[in-house]
C-alpha cells in the first residue's frame, strides 16, 4: 500500500547517517585549491588535494552531501557506462574500449582501497550484480556483451539461465539474466559520512549553504563570488554532476539532468527479504527504463529505485509506479507499505560517457549517467591530482570532446518524450 502520509519524503539512508547541521566557518579570503560540491567528487578531490598539503576549501550551495551521493541506491558497478562494451570497441576501437572499461574496474578498486585504507564503515559488500533480462530479444545482446567482456576485460561476469536465476532473485518476473560478480552494493549516506568526516581532518573548509553564483579568471587567479562574499582561488575543481547550476554555464550546457527515484518498503520478515535477493547483491535490468533494486544493508526492506519519469515529478507519483513495479516481480510485496519515497537528480552526458578536463583554467568531473558511486570517488581523485599537475591524474576519459547539443542550455525539455519512447520500446521491442 502506498498512503502518502505515512510515507518520509527523505533518503532511507539519513536515518543512519542525518544530514549535516550547522553553521557554515567563516568565508576565507582565499583558497588555494577551491571545490564546488560537496558530493563524492567534490570530496574525493578535497581530501586528495588536502592529503598532498594544499589548503583546500568546498562550497556547498546546500547542507554537505544533499546531491545524488546520499540519496543513491549504493549499486557499485565496474562497468559503470551506459555505452554497451559493443558499442565502445565500434567508435573507439578495441584498444580504446579496453582502456575506456578498464577505467570502469580501478574505479571500483580504487573505492574498496579508499574504504579500507579510511576505515570508512559503509556496509560495502562485492556481492555482485544481477541483470535480469525483460524480453526474450533482450538475451542475445547480453550474451555477446558477456562474451565480449570475459574476452577483453577478464571479467567474472556469466550469463544465467532462467532456472538458475533464483541464486540471485527470489522472482520468475525475468527470463535469466547476467552476474557481474565484481560488483557490489554500499550505504551511500555512511560513505559520505565517512568521506566528510576524513577530508575535515585533513584540513578542508567545508562551506555549507554558500552557493557559487559565478566564477571570473583574470591571468592564473579565479574569483568564485558566493552570497556572503568572494572567494580567489588558484585552482578551481567542480564536481557539481547533476546538480550543476548556471555558475559555469559551458558545463551547464554539457550534463543533462536526469530525476531518479526509490522507495523503501516497511520492514519485513528477514527470513523473506532473504530469499527475495539471495545473496545481498544488486538487481538491475535489461529495461531502457531500468529498474535498480537490493535489500537494505540490515536485510529487513527493499529498496527499489528507477527512473519512471526522467524528469522531477511529485515524488508519490514516481512512488506509485516503483511500488506497482515491485509488485510484478514480487507478487508477494505488492501491499507492503512503504516508509521512505525520495528522488535525486543524475547527470547525463549527449555522449552516453562521463567527462573529466579542463575548460577556461577550471577543472570538472561528472556525468556518470547513474552509475558514479565507484566513478565519482575515482574522477575526484583524479581531477585533484591533474590540478595539481601530478602526472599520476591521468586518465583514459582525459579531455575527450564534450558534446552539447544547439539551444540546450541545461533544461531537458526533452526528456519526457525520451521517456515515453523508452517504455515503448521496453514494451513492444
Ligand atoms: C536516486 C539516485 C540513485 C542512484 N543510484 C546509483 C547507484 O545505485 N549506483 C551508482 O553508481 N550511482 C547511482 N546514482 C548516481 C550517483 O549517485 C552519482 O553519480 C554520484 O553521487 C555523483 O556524485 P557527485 O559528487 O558528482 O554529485 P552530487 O553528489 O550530486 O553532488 C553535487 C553537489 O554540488 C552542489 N552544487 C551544485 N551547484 C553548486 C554551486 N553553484 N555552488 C555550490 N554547490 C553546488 C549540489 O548541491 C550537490 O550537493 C544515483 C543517483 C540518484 C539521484
Amino acid at each position: 500500500m502506498l498512503d502518502p502520509k505515512k510515507v518520509k519524503n527523505a533518503p532511507f539512508w539519513w536515518d543512519e547517517a542525518p544530514r549535516p547541521t550547522g553553521q557554515p566557518p567563516e568565508l576565507p579570503k582565499e583558497a588555494d585549491i577551491a571545490v564546488i560540491g560537496s558530493g563524492f567528487t567534490g570530496l574525493s578531490a578535497a581530501l586528495t588535494a588536502a592529503r598532498a598539503g594544499r589548503q583546500v576549501t568546498v562550497f556547498e550551495a546546500e547542507e554537505p552531501g544533499h546531491g545524488a551521493s546520499s540519496r543513491n541506491g549504493g549499486g557499485v558497478g565496474a562497468a559503470p557506462f551506459k555505452l554497451k562494451y559493443s558499442e565502445a570497441e565500434a567508435k573507439l576501437g578495441r584498444e580504446g574500449a579496453v582502456r575506456l572499461f578498464k577505467e570502469g574496474i580501478a574505479s571500483i578498486t580504487h573505492l574498496e582501497h579508499l574504504i579500507e585504507s579510511e576505515q570508512i564503515r559503509c556496509h560495502y559488500k562485492r556481492s555482485g550484480r544481477f541483470t535480469g533480462i525483460h524480453r526474450a530479444s533482450a538475451e542475445a545482446g547480453l550474451r555477446k556483451e558477456v562474451d565480449l567482456m570475459q574476452d577483453r576485460l577478464d571479467l567474472d561476469v556469466q550469463m544465467v539461465s532462467r532456472a538458475d536465476q533464483h541464486e540471485h532473485i527470489g522472482s520468475d518476473y525475468y527470463l535469466g539474466g547476467r552476474f557481474n560478480a565484481r560488483d557490489g552494493v554500499v550505504h551511500p549516506a555512511l560513505l559520505h559520512q565517512g568521506l566528510l568526516e576524513r577530508a575535515e581532518q585533513a584540513g578542508v573548509t567545508v562551506l555549507a549553504h554558500t552557493p557559487v553564483q559565478s566564477v571570473k579568471r583574470e591571468g592564473a587567479t579565479l574569483t568564485l563570488q558566493t552570497p556572503r562574499g568572494a572567494v580567489k582561488a588558484n585552482k578551481l575543481v567542480v564536481g557539481t554532476n547533476g546538480y550543476t547550476s548556471g555558475a559555469i554555464p559551458w558545463l551547464e550546457r554539457r550534463f543533462i539532468p536526469v530525476t531518479s527515484n526509490i522507495i523503501a518498503t516497511e520492514e519485513l520478515d528477514p527470513a523473506l527479504v532473504r530469499r527475495l535477493v539471495p545473496k545481498d547483491n544488486m538487481i538491475i535490468d535489461t529495461k531502457r527504463t531500468v529498474h535498480y533494486y537490493r535489500a537494505s544493508p540490515d536485510g529487513k526492506r527493499i529498496l527499489m529505485g528507477g527512473r519512471p519519469a526522467m524528469r522531477e515529478a511529485h515524488w508519490s507519483v514516481s512512488a506509485r509506479m516503483l511500488h506497482d513495479f515491485m509488485g510484478k516481480v514480487w507478487p508477494e510485496l505488492k501491499d507492503v507499505d512503504i516508509s521512505h519515497a525520495w528522488g535525486g537528480s543524475l547527470g547525463f552526458t549527449f555522449d552516453k560517457l562521463p567527462h573529466i578536463g579542463e575548460h577556461d583554467g577550471i577543472h570538472y568531473a561528472g556525468g556518470y549517467l547513474g552509475s558514479g558511486v565507484a566513478m565519482s570517488n575515482y574522477l575526484g581523485h583524479k581531477m585533484a591530482l591533474q590540478a595539481m599537475g601530478d602526472p599520476a591524474g591521468e586518465t583514459a576519459l582525459d579531455n575527450r570532446n564534450f558534446p552539447t547539443m544547439p539551444f540546450y542550455s541545461g533544461n531537458p525539455w526533452f526528456l519526457t518524450a525520451v521517456a515515453a519512447y523508452y517504455r515503448f520500446r521496453d514494451t513492444y521491442g
